[in-house]
């Protein structure tokens, strides 16, 4: 850096908004006299989606992303610093703060990898250059740091994730988290702190909060450590991960972290020592392994966006495939609004639209209900799910879906789910599907899971009409039907329902997911 005056830095903050292992504000410490930590509210990211026109940010998400910026203010004031806030493009402000300024020394950020993101560093390289003020970056956003991955380069990214794992659990190290400062250099004089906005700025008002929520918690990174604080330390949870994590209601099923991962509230590598830590002083079994082994997902996804680059927006995804995708409105509707009869499907997606939360297992199953039995283009789902969840991040969700859809990095060919096998085994009684879908709570146990195949007076006593009250379902896998229940004397009509063109009513003999659960037990 050059210059005899102050020496003032611009952090830009982005998915990266925590004090803790900041290796932007640990750097600017070491080489500033000012500091301005800076976070923009970018208004391309509350536009459209890029194929189907979907809100780009939806209410749970801009709520979660607001407390979160309001959080990193209060930690920053408390070391003697502040949050800057604007609302604008980055590349703008990022200019007028330097013009007001008249000398800035450097502007540092943590690197991204998807095109939006790289084009606001592309824009913020012209401003920089313009003026003459140098760029400092950081590579953040995963557990193992890109230099650190074992391959030649990442163009020889494995293509299968057990392949990636065992190489960097063999050859790789995750680094230590830096250590903060107690107290942040201050601001530059004369830069005015900014307001938060409030969601009706974008057009939006705050989501009322479902009850029945899995993901009660708010943003930002008090939270965060604290949740880690509850998950670990205080109630042990860590220590039967593998057992619950493919719960479907309540907060502790699965750690939760996602949300906060994705806005950078908490760092995937402290977790890693938090993790290390319980191990030596509590238990390591297979379920804080585990913990590991999903957040390697989630690094894995990362650098698979960083060798294909804009591929994996692209309807062929990474393997160039030509599948004959539908754009059907209607199926599509159907599927966002939950009314596709299919009941676990429908409780997942009713869940997501009012909380902004699903499961991985729902997650999994819808994905693949509306890739594999619906047919329809992969990219309506991602950009659904773009638009509602509340941990969206641009390379775990194009990720899931290109694997849902079978043009990722799944290796098997024609994976698909059964949504009534699993329906059954996870959600055995039904209380899921209950808790999600009223209309239809009359109905005891498991056979909530299959509608159609209850006789007439079953339904009648449970107040449903199918068609009327609730919907038929929009298609009929043929392989469900090994998974209802014979009842002789109870099915006094045929299974209704649009068929599936390959519907016969044969047994199936495909092995479908039965094969899948019981031959790999890698995938999550
Ligand atoms: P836990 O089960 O507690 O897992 C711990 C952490 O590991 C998670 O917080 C997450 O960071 C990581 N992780 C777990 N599973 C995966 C996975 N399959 N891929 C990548 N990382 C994983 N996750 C997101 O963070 N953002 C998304 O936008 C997203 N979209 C998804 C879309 C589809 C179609 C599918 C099938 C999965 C998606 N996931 C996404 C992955 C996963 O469902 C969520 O990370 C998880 O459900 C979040 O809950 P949790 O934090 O309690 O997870």
């Amino acid at each position: 850096m050059s210059g005899a005056g102050p020496r003032t830095v611009i952090c830009l903050l982005r998915h990266d908004l925590r004090y803790h292992d900041s290796q932007v504000l640990h750097w600017a410490q070491n080489n500033a006299d000012y500091i301005i930590p800076l976070y923009c509210f970018d208004p391309r990211q509350y536009l459209r989606t890029y194929y189907y026109g979907f809100p780009k940010t939806g209410p749970h998400r801009l709520k979660f992303l607001l407390e979160s910026v309001k959080d990193l203010r209060q930690t920053l004031k408390k070391k003697g610093s502040n949050l800057v806030v604007r609302k604008g493009n980055p590349e703008d402000v990022v200019h007028d703060l330097i013009t007001q300024l008249g000398t800035v020394a450097a502007v540092a950020f943590h690197e991204e990898v998807t095109k939006e993101e790289l084009d606001v560093e592309k824009a913020l390289q012209r401003v920089c250059a313009q003026h003459g003020v140098k760029i400092q970056t950081f590579w953040a956003s995963t557990l193992y740091h890109r230099d650190d991955l074992p391959f030649s380069h990442i163009s020889r990214l494995p293509d299968v994730y057990t392949q990636f794992r065992k190489a960097v659990e063999a050859q790789a190290k995750v680094r230590p988290t830096v250590q903060m400062a107690d107290q942040l250099k201050p601001l530059a004089p004369g830069v005015e702190d900014g307001c938060i906005p409030v969601p009706e700025e974008f057009g939006q008002k705050d989501p009322l909060t479902d009850p029945r929520t899995a993901f009660p918690c708010s943003g930002g990174e008090t939270q965060a450590l604290m949740r880690l604080q509850h998950y670990f330390w205080d109630t042990n949870l860590v220590a039967s991960y593998k057992e619950t994590r493919n719960g479907l209601i309540g907060i502790d099923y699965s750690t939760k972290f996602a949300p906060w991962l994705a806005l950078g509230c908490i760092s995937p590598r402290y977790i890693y020592e938090q993790i290390r830590k319980y191990e030596k002083e509590r238990t390591a079994n297979q379920s804080t392994y585990w913990v590991i082994f999903e957040l390697l997902w989630r690094d894995y996804f990362r650098f698979v966006a960083l060798k294909y680059g804009t591929r994996i927006f692209l309807l062929k995804g990474l393997q160039d495939k030509e599948v004959p995708w539908k754009k059907d409105p209607k199926l599509l509707d159907a599927w966002k609004e939950g009314r596709t009869g299919v009941p676990f499907v429908d409780a997942n997606m009713r869940e997501l639209a009012a909380t902004g939360f699903m499961s991985n297992r729902g997650r999994q199953n819808v994905a693949s209900f509306l890739t594999k039995d619906l047919g329809l283009d992969w990219r309506m789902g991602a950009e659904w799910f773009e638009y509602l969840l509340v941990d969206y991040d641009v390379c775990s969700n194009y990720g899931n879906w290109l694997y849902s859809a079978g043009i990722g990095n799944d290796p098997r060919e024609n994976r698909k789910f059964n949504m009534i096998k699993q329906g059954l085994d996870y959600d055995s009684n039904g209380d899921y599907v209950r808790l999600w879908v009223p209309e239809i709570q009359c109905v005891k146990g498991g056979e909530i899971h299959t509608l159609w195949a209850l006789s007439n007076a079953d339904l009648s006593e449970a107040g449903i009409a199918l068609g009327e009250t609730y919907p038929l379902p929009v298609v009929l896998a043929r392989e469900w039907s090994r998974h209802i229940k014979q009842r002789p004397n109870k099915r006094d009509h045929p299974p209704r329902g649009r068929k599936d063109p390959s519907d016969t009513p044969r047994q199936h003999k495909d092995r479908g997911v039965d094969f899948y659960f019981s031959r790999n037990k890698d995938l999550s």
